[in-house]
């Protein structure tokens, strides 16, 4: 069963094409990782599938729906960047519900999702505390509640795991992959490290200069000279 389709996207800045013409298809449940180089096109392909820009040609197709033109709020996807920016006088309950807050969600609903999402990443017991009471990793993990909270079909990460040191990244890559099964959420995770690519996917897509370059299992792409 096929999640989302991707046909024909392009982005152009001025002289420069960060997306040339791309076609994916993501299957429901599945987890992609987005692999290539700096200035391959990665987060303007994420930032298209959500709705974050607009294309220059192309369709977003989710559930069979064409959302190439829809607001990001109508699209069902939940998105975490690299850089989590958490409200700093809020605490972490509230950051997590903040979202639900304006959108007029009754408070008891808001209590039980938020204490929900913040089990799922492991910090139940940190709900009260404010960010700056806790590590990257930690702080990493609130960010992924706050996408969570929606329990949304479609999670797409910009690279969540860079700004952690080597470690904490390892431990984080077991839990992406234990809230990948647990959610059953199709993910899409933007990486430029090879490793984490392989460790994550169920496939690779392969970005280089705008385009695909390679799509298949890490199986696969061991094997590929
Ligand atoms: P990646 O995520 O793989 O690093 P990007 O999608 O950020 O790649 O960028 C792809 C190309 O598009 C790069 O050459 C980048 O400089 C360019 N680009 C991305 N966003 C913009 C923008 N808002 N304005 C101009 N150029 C952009
Ligand atoms: P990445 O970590 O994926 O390489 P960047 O740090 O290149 O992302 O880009 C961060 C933000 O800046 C994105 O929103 C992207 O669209 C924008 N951007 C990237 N390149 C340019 C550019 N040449 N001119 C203007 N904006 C850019």
């Amino acid at each position: 069963e096929i999640k989302l389709q991707v046909r024909g996207l392009a982005k152009v800045y001025g002289q420069t094409t960060a997306l040339d013409h791309v076609d994916l298809d993501v299957r429901k449940g599945e987890l992609l990782t987005l692999l290539g180089p700096s200035g391959s096109g990665k987060t303007t392909l994420l930032q298209l599938i959500c709705g974050l820009q607009d294309p220059s040609a192309g369709s977003v197709i989710i559930d069979g729906k064409d959302q190439t033109h829809a607001p990001v709020n109508k699209r069902d996807i939940g998105v975490v960047f690299q850089n989590y920016a958490l409200f700093p006088h809020m605490t972490v309950a509230e950051n997590v519900g903040f979202a639900l807050k304006m959108r007029k969600v009754s408070r008891s609903e808001i209590a039980a999702k938020v204490a929900r999402a913040l089990e799922t990443v492991g910090l139940a017991h940190a709900a009260g505390r404010l960010p700056t009471q806790l590590s990257g990793g930690q702080q990493q993990r609130v960010a992924l509640a706050r996408c969570l909270v929606y329990d949304p079909a479609i999670i797409l990460m910009d690279e969540p795991l860079s700004a952690l040191d080597a470690k904490l990244r390892e431990i984080m890559q077991i839990e992406i992959k234990r809230i990948h099964r647990e959610t059953g959420a199709t993910i899409i995770f933007v990486t430029h490290d090879q490793q984490e690519a392989l460790a994550l996917s169920d496939r690779v897509c392969l970005m280089n200069d705008g385009r695909i370059a390679q799509l298949g299992t890490p199986q696969a792409m061991y094997e590929t000279p």
